[in-house]
């Protein structure tokens, strides 16, 4: 057993190293007050204090697209706003610097610092992925950011894209979407066979499932796939989108309640030297940035939804209709089978899973005697009268 060295024991070339030490600490330490840099370690080039930096970020949508495809801007004005100039972010929308379907590759690799799209786009790399986005019949928006921000999902997202050098943040998210535009009505789960439909994620499998065949298509893509026949249905985002991407003009039936992105969630991806290269404020600007951003976009959603269904309605004709029981039953019978497939192939997956379904489990079992009992209540009481 190892005897408590005492004072005394010390000799003088120890304490003329302790010394050193102190005043080599301290002249770091002056240095970084003074505006020095500071190696992150990891062989990155570090900015100085006080340096204006500048990073490119490129997006899976057309440039300046309302909604979703503002959030790039959002977060690029907020970070620049927050730290008075000294981060700056010019966004590059799909197919400017790369493909939209790129997107992932190039910040992982370096060609640029940042991204926004939605992780499931990367489910063929990322098997896990899906679950950072959206699952069928999975959380809603509320859920889903409890879960990242407060139940350990943002750090396994983080764990998941580590291999890639990419750190990943919630980017957004749009709430439920709507299940579709479809070029003739679906009555029965019949109709879904040898439908072509332009479905990603998890749910295109499920899609393939009950009967369909699922195509990856990227937004900018979509209205011409469909006027041209390529695809016989599609799903996007929900009225406020899609009414702006003029889906009305290209199908007839506008179909709910979105089983297959009940929640669905965007994201920021950072490249992991670009993001270690920081001095901790601007991390911490960007952090906050980009959790603002995300609230953002639901908030806006949630604002605009409405009368956008009700011009999709009333000014063009849409016709709105609800998914038969049948093919809801059948789509939940497909996701099951699709989550034991996914977890059975992948580690990272079974992993994430396993913490997703924990938080689920009880966020829904809460939900019964809060989110949901009120809605339902509220129905209820409210009868034909409005508030
Ligand atoms: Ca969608």
């Amino acid at each position: 057993m190892a005897e408590p060295v005492a004072a005394s024991r010390y000799s003088p070339l120890i304490i003329l190293a302790l010394v050193a030490a102190l005043v080599v600490t301290i002249g770091l330490w002056a240095r970084d007050r003074a505006g020095g840099a500071v190696a992150t370690g990891g062989g990155t080039t570090a900015h100085a204090a006080g340096e204006a930096i500048e990073w490119k970020m490129i997006t899976t949508w057309p440039k300046n697209f309302p909604g979703l495809g503002l959030a790039a801007e959002n977060v690029a004005r907020a970070v620049e706003e927050m730290s008075d100039g000294r981060l700056t972010i010019k966004v590059y929308g799909a197919g400017e610097i790369v493909p939209a379907l790129e997107v992932f590759d190039a910040v992982s690799q370096g060609v640029v610092d940042a991204g926004h799209g939605a992780a499931y786009y990367w489910k063929g790399k990322v098997p896990s992925s899906v679950f950072f986005t959206s699952v069928p019949f999975g959380m809603n928006a509320q859920e889903m950011n409890g879960w990242l921000h407060y139940g350990g999902g943002l750090a396994l997202w983080r764990e998941a894209y580590a291999p890639f050098n990419l750190v990943p943040f919630a980017g957004g998210s749009t709430g439920v979407q709507m299940a579709g535009w479809f070029d003739k009505e679906i009555n029965s789960v019949e109709d879904l066979k040898g439908l072509k439909m332009r479905i990603p994620g998890l749910a295109g499998e499920v899609f393939t499932y009950a009967g369909g065949t699922a195509v990856r298509i990227a937004g900018g893509e979509l209205y011409t796939s469909m006027q041209t026949g390529v695809i016989d249905a599609l799903e996007w985002v929900g009225p406020y989108n899609d009414l702006a991407f003029g889906f009305q003009e290209v199908a007839d039936y506008y179909y709910y309640p979105g089983w297959h992105e009940p929640g669905a969630m965007l994201e920021f991806i950072v490249n992991g030297d670009s993001y270690a290269a920081l001095p901790d404020d601007l991390k911490a600007i960007v952090e906050y940035a980009s959790r603002a951003i995300n609230q953002d976009m639901l908030d806006e959603y949630t604002a605009r939804n409405n009368a956008s269904l009700r011009s999709l309605i009333d000014d063009h004709g849409v016709q709105l209709r609800r998914l038969p029981d049948d093919v809801l039953k059948a789509l939940w019978e497909g996701t099951k089978q699709a989550l034991q497939q996914l977890v059975a192939e992948d580690e990272m997956a079974a992993k994430v899973y396993a913490s997703y379904r924990e938080f689920y489990r009880g966020a829904r079992s809460y939900h019964h005697i809060s989110e949901q009992a009120y809605i339902n209540v509220r129905d209820e009481v409210f009868g034909e009268e409005e508030y």
